[in-house]
């Protein structure tokens, strides 16, 4: 039996930004996987390049750009269109996370928070959908977080960028949806990465997390796949403004 036509996004072209390592990584392998061209996005050149060698295919390219500088993003997804193609597929994945006491937190800290997790995604999303609304279509997902939804002690600023990220990814619904462009977010609950390593190495606290997850455990990079690829697919052309959570069910429970 094949896979119904709706979720075939074979001869796409996807970039997935901070792919170099963890979730962004696994997102860029699934759609290698399900046949679309794929450039992966980070700051480190031969971090990239490593990235870059473990993926399926000879349909991985790669751009080296921040996604917090403004004319860096403009220059780098006009040359991924000149190199590679027209874009059809961005998922704003890049993040970071800083954890500390909220009367503690510095300015540069708060602006670093902000930069990487929300105005990352108005960059690359503005300068992505200028070329999608003009050719009438495009998906963009954002990766938001549980923490658009819900805060613990310490993490203030990543859930404000989170929380945000959710109301901006509407925005984008709002604004671009009359150009044929859908815009969605893929909301991660704990998964364990180079992001959450202090966490999962926490006995106490990676013990919390499963006992607070119906599922009953962590969630693996693998598991947002689907999701990512429902959502970039034309089985997803009417679903655009919503934040898909992937998360064990831990944001529908007390
Ligand atoms: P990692 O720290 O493992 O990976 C982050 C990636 O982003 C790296 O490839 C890094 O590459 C890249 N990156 C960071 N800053 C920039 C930048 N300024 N410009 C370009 N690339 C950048 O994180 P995760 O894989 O865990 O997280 C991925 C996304 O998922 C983030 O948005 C995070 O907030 C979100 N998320 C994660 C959860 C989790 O439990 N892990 C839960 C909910 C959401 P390099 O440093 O080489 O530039």
């Amino acid at each position: 039996m094949t896979a119904h036509p709706l979720f075939d996004i074979s001869g796409r072209t996807a970039l997935v930004t901070g792919s170099s390592r963890g979730i962004g990584l696994a997102l860029a392998r699934g759609l290698a996987e399900a046949g679309c061209t794929v450039v992966l996005n980070g700051r480190d050149g031969d971090r990239i390049a490593r990235a870059a060698a473990e993926l399926p295919g000879d349909l991985v390219h790669t751009a080296v750009f921040d996604v917090t500088d403004g004319p860096s993003v403009a220059a780098g997804i006009a040359e991924v269109e000149e190199r590679v193609g027209p874009l059809d597929i961005l998922v704003n994945n890049a993040g970071m996370q800083l954890r500390a006491p909220l009367l503690e937190f510095t300015d540069s800290d708060w602006h670093r928070v902000l930069d990487t997790n929300l105005t990352s995604a108005f960059l690359t999303g503005r300068e992505a959908a200028r070329r999608m609304t003009g050719r009438g279509h495009g998906k963009i997902v954002n990766v938001c977080s549980l923490q658009s939804e819900v805060v613990r002690p310490g993490i203030a600023p990543y859930a404000a960028a989170k929380g945000a990220l959710k109301m901006l990814t509407k925005g984008m619904c709002a604004d671009w949806g009359p150009y044929g462009v859908q815009v969605n977010g893929l909301g991660p609950g704990y998964i364990e990465t180079e992001l959450t390593r202090p966490l999962v190495e926490d006995a106490e606290f990676s013990a919390w997390v499963r006992g607070r997850t119906p599922a009953g455990r962590w969630g693996r990079t693998e598991d947002l796949v689907g999701a990512l690829l429902f959502l970039a697919s034309p089985a997803a052309d009417f679903v655009t403004g919503q934040v898909l959570y992937v998360d064990g069910g831990m944001t529908s429970v007390l």
